[in-house]
């Protein structure tokens, strides 16, 4: 498997290049390339199996020529030791895939866990210090920095905009210690992920750190979010019906991850990519002209991104051909009052708790199959607990909501971040001098 960028597919690199240098020097992503084809009997045995099982599969497909079976095997049942079970609200037809049972309680826990596994595998063979930077609009940061501390040569440095993300989220970051750093950053995640692109072209910093990044940017987050696209297919695929996906969306990894599992063969029949009012991408659908704006702040937080970085490869995936996309994906996106009165419905109809992300998807997937008037299984992605935004959910219900104890433990520990203004060169000063 090599990795080409999105602007010079000519120019190919290695799996290990482009996990620890994520973005290629002239500015594109990178894709992998050649992507396996899974093939129909693969997609026929997997009903059974486990999230970590379906990993390990699709793994060796993709890097047996770079890593051992044995190392592979090892590696993702380290990074999954949960699974990602699919449940019916209405059977055959309206069904959520939880992906919040890992330890951050958010479907990030998926990607950063295999791409600490992978980094960690890689740093163990190599000896070399890493630092992860990371810009996170909410559930990103808690899942790398758990997904990373304690993890032997790489240290992780999280920049969040403050008081944008949920008290929960801010403890899931600030007070792991250790190997993470938070950054508290006056302004938007905008800022705080144009900051971390900065910091990566930045030669000084470059040659004192060696830098990785893991965002979504990173195609190594992206590659084991789609195991769980398949893991579903496994569960729902019994109802003999097309699948349709629906994905809240912010930064549209999860999105991309599943268009390319759809490439790999996994039959999709549709996407829904669901949004908040920072709806670039269903404006897109609609008039076939791509405008980033500035973010939005709303009550699904993890989803204010008005530029998605990446949007890129979900065009490149489609052939950068708008008629391609757009048979392919379609767009929906609520406001705020929408979103609240959506979770009050889908917990009147189905008894159902959905944070307000997974609320957005379910009312896309709901739309898109009343708009199509068709027979579809439908698989909305349920990407954080509902506890994740307890205030916000009970407000909303009027029901209280249980916190698994893994969140509760959180409460009472301190925070510790360092606060910084939304500008470059602050950041990187207090870098080399907490890192140095
Ligand atoms: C990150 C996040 C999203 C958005 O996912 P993208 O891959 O950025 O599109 C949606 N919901 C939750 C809860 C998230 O944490």
């Amino acid at each position: 498997m090599r990795f080409y960028s999105t602007n010079n597919p000519q120019n190919t690199v290695s799996v290990e290049e482009a996990l620890f240098h994520s973005l290629p020097a002239d500015k594109g992503l990178y894709m992998p390339t050649p992507l396996p084809h899974l093939g129909t009997d693969f997609f026929e045995k997997i009903a059974g199996q486990s999230l970590a099982d379906i990993g390990f599969e699709i793994s060796k497909a993709l890097f047996s020529d770079e890593i051992s079976t044995a190392d592979l095997e090892n590696l993702t049942h380290q990074a999954f030791p949960f699974d990602t079970p699919v449940v019916d609200l209405e059977p055959g037809k309206t069904s959520v895939l939880e992906l919040f049972h890992g330890p951050s309680l958010a479907f990030k826990d998926v990607g950063a866990r295999y791409m600490a596994a992978l980094m960690s595998y890689y740093s163990g063979r190599n000896d070399k210090e890493v630092n992860i930077l990371v810009a996170t609009s909410g559930d990103t940061g808690g899942a790398v920095a758990m997904g990373f501390h304690n993890v032997p040569g790489v240290r992780v440095s999280i920049l969040y905009p403050s008081g944008r993300v949920s008290d929960l989220q801010e403890k899931q970051l600030t007070t792991l210690g250790g190997n993470v750093q938070a950054f508290e950053v006056d302004g938007s995640f905008d800022d705080c992920q144009a900051i971390v692109k900065q910091a990566f072209v930045d030669t000084e910093l470059n040659a004192h750190l060696s830098l990785s990044s893991a965002n979504s940017i990173n195609i190594f987050r992206l590659i084991p979010q789609g195991f769980y696209y398949v893991r579903a297919y496994g569960q729902v695929r019994k109802w003999g019906k097309p699948v349709v996906f629906s994905t809240p969306s912010g930064n549209f990894g999860n999105l991309s991850a599943g268009a390319m599992v759809q490439q790999m063969g996994l039959p999709v029949a549709h996407f829904v990519a669901a949004t908040n009012l920072n709806h670039v991408v269903p404006s897109y659908i609609k008039t076939g002209v791509y405008t980033p704006k500035a973010s939005i702040a709303t009550i699904s937080n993890a989803m204010d991104v008005g530029s998605p970085s990446n949007f890129v490869r979900l065009a490149h995936l489609y052939g950068n051909d708008f008629d391609h996309f757009k048979e392919n994906v379609s767009g929906y996106f609520y406001d705020d009052d929408e979103t609240r009165v959506g979770m009050k419905r889908i917990y009147d109809q189905f008894g159902y708790i959905a944070c307000p992300h997974t609320a957005i998807g379910i009312l896309g997937l709901q739309q898109y199959l009343l708009d199509r008037n068709i027979d579809y299984t439908g698989v909305a992605l349920a990407t954080a607990h509902p506890s994740k935004f307890k205030p916000l959910v009970e407000d909303v219900l009027g029901q209280s909501v249980h916190v698994p104890d893994r969140l509760a433990s959180l409460a009472s520990r301190s925070k510790i971040s360092i606060r910084i203004p939304a500008q470059y060169e602050a950041f990187k000063e207090s870098l080399l001098h907490t890192v140095l």
